[in-house]
């Protein structure tokens, strides 16, 4: 006779054990229908499950972020099933959620052609239709593994294989079509209505190069249409503001095969870049940083210490000279407790912050690289504060206020905060981790800010507070990091002299705001379409002349706003003013100054916006104060 506690707090009884569909049934007709899974005692299950005892409960539907997994899940059954019926001889293996949809891998004879997709997702519409109930069955796994195999299924018996014996697994059927699966699904194929298959692409099983090649078919799964609608909406967005495309057109920067994942910066985009290189370092000077810099490759020995060699060395890049071992640096942190090391340092030291443009290399494979957004060489605007375990709540406060200024001042002011928590590989005692990540609460607390938690996304030293900026198309980009270490000072023997006259390991405190500046460039770029604010544009102005007859002029009016600090052109070809204003608005140039006889003989320039407002005529003085206040303003002209 179990009560059943729901989530606000009423609590049911039933005379009997009941299932989370009958649950749903007896609070009302709507919840049944809606009913996707039900969530009890914290654990997803299907909605025909069982309650037998006393529980929580909390019924899911498609308004949960679990209900919506869940879909999604259910969707790449859905496509394995229409698959299997249309192309039989095809062999399933994995079928994931992933962010905003799902994929599942076939092997199959040959590639999968774009009609192939459009035929799988008429018959995924048809199954969806036939309200085909999806049922969970449990299974031996030695039968399942038996089963498979004489479907012909040898991947999915391998998978199955890997469970230990004697344990039973579950599968979820629905028609003939039955998977290797932990569920939760939804209770029939009808709740699957939203959805689109998008591409197909290679992958490897097991995603090991050396096996067999698989094909991978990608699809998003929504709640509801206009959800889809948005998601496409926003990847057509997303491909408009492509930063590859963009940093060609405007001539920012070029990547070549010689060099994969490093990046050539060409003039423009270099200017983009020193405009943020300059905004970091006031922070780092504001804020009590030193800078430091650091040597690009240094001894194994050091990596050994720090724990990078063992738990990182795939990452690194190595070099070898005089029978010496070297690794290029992926991180800066062991350079800097060698600047901390280079002295006996005092309790009244402490905190001590350096800051480093840090330029790091990390051996991605070539496969996951991706513009500016995943590269192998890249430079971050690390820091490293060493501190006592009592300062680590205000430093991890005043970094917390710091991120949210510095963010705003790029323009983004929707700021995600989370928590990520030990990994399965680490270094340090649980101990450790404990008091690490409760320092790190504390101080979001104390800054007042609300929080998700990531389990197993720490680094390997440390957990870490993440910051995700929201974009102007509503992407989700993690940048800043502020993680709590009390590995790597005692690895590499840093150590300072308390009060007491006692030698302490300091803690240290790993912190970025923008991250990599590659990336974050590549994020400004696709975050305002290339029409960067006025401060961070490599041109921010450009002198057009209307005829040859005001050449000089235009020159002129360029050497000036160049000699107030601005970067200034002077575009002085011989074509039509409507063909040069034109295409310095496609470049997204935030000023177009039009001299013509009339601003010559009156010192004038007229200005226009790229948005193609007309300001009318000013002195350049008068330009050069507007100009100024914007830059100042970090705001952006429209
Ligand atoms: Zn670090």
């Amino acid at each position: 006779m179990p009560d059943i506690k729901l989530p606000d707090g009423s609590v049911r009884s039933y005379e009997q054990a009941v299932t989370v569909a009958e649950v749903a049934a007896s609070i009302g007709a709507g919840l049944a229908r809606a009913a996707l899974a039900g969530k009890v005692d914290g654990k997803l299950v299907d909605t025909s499950y069982l309650i037998e005892t006393n529980a929580d409960l909390a019924i899911i539907t498609d308004r949960d972020a679990d209900g919506l997994e869940i879909i999604r899940h259910s969707t790449a059954h859905l496509l394995a099933y229409a698959v299997k019926e249309l192309f039989p001889d095809a062999q399933v293996t994995i079928g994931p959620v992933i962010e905003n949809g799902f994929y599942y891998d076939f092997a199959y004879k040959r590639p999968f052609t774009p009609e192939d997709l459009a035929a799988i997702e008429k018959r995924m519409a048809e199954l969806a239709k036939q309200d085909i109930p999806v049922r969970r069955e449990v299974w031996d796994r030695d039968e399942a593994v038996k089963f498979f195999l004489a479907q012909g299924e040898k991947y999915k018996a391998e998978l199955i294989g890997a469970i230990p014996a004697g344990e039973q697994v579950s599968l979820y059927r629905e028609g003939d079509f039955i998977d290797l699966c932990r569920g939760p699904h939804v209770p029939t194929t009808a709740k699957l209505k939203v959805f689109k298959l998008m591409k197909v692409a290679g992958a490897y099983w097991r995603g090991d190069h050396r096996n067999e090649q698989l094909q991978r078919i990608y699809g998003t799964a929504w709640a509801k249409k206009e959800d889809l609608d948005a998601y496409l909406h926003m990847l057509e967005e997303a491909e408009k503001r492509d930063h590859r495309r963009l940093g060609k057109q405007f001539d920012l920067f070029h990547m070549q095969d010689e060099a994969p994942g490093l990046v050539f910066w060409h003039p423009k985009g270099w200017a983009i870049w020193q405009e943020i290189e300059q905004y970091m370092r006031a922070v780092y000077r504001n804020n009590g940083y030193q800078e430091v810099r650091c040597p690009q490759i240094l001894d194994r020995s050091l990596w050994e210490k720090s724990g990078h060699w063992e738990h990182y060395k795939d990452n690194m890049f190595t070099t070898a000279s005089e029978n010496r071992d070297y690794a290029v640096k992926p991180m800066n942190c062991p350079g800097h407790v060698q600047v901390f090391n280079s002295d006996l340092r005092s309790y009244r030291e402490l905190p001590l912050r350096y800051g480093e443009f840090g330029s790091c290399h990390r051996n991605e494979p070539t496969g996951a690289l991706h513009g500016l957004m995943r590269v192998r060489g890249f430079v971050q605007d690390d820091g490293h504060i060493f501190c006592t375990e009592d300062q680590i709540e205000s430093e991890v406060t005043a970094f917390n206020a710091l991120v949210k200024k510095v963010y705003a001042d790029f323009g983004f002011h929707d700021v995600a905060v989370k928590l990520a928590l030990r990994p399965d590989s680490r270094v340090g005692s649980d101990e450790v981790w404990d008091k690490a990540e409760d320092a790190l609460r504390q101080g979001l607390r104390a800054s007042g800010l609300e929080w998700t938690e990531l389990p197993g996304e720490g680094a390997f030293y440390g957990p870490k507070i993440e910051f995700h900026i929201k974009d102007a198309i509503g992407r989700s980009w993690q940048c800043g990091t502020m993680q709590v270490d009390f590995s790597m000072p005692g690895r590499l023997g840093a150590e300072y002299v308390a009060g007491n006259d006692e030698r302490k390991v300091p803690v240290m405190l790993h912190r970025a705001i923008l991250g990599s500046l590659e990336r974050f460039i590549g994020i400004l770029i696709e975050n305002f379409a290339g029409a960067l604010p006025l401060w961070l544009a490599p041109v921010q102005a450009v002198v057009l002349n209307i005829s040859e007859k005001q050449a000089d002029y235009a020159a002129d009016v360029a050497q000036k706003l160049h000699a107030a600090g601005f970067r200034a052109e002077a575009d002085l070809r011989n074509e039509k003013i409507t063909y040069k204003i034109r295409e310095h608005s496609l470049n997204r140039l935030p000023y177009q100054l039009v001299v013509g006889d009339k601003e010559k003989a009156d010192g004038l320039v007229a200005v226009r916006t790229r948005g193609g407002q007309d300001l009318g005529q000013m002195t350049v003085e008068a330009l050069i104060e507007r100009l100024r206040g914007e830059v100042a303003a970090r705001s952006g002209t429209a």
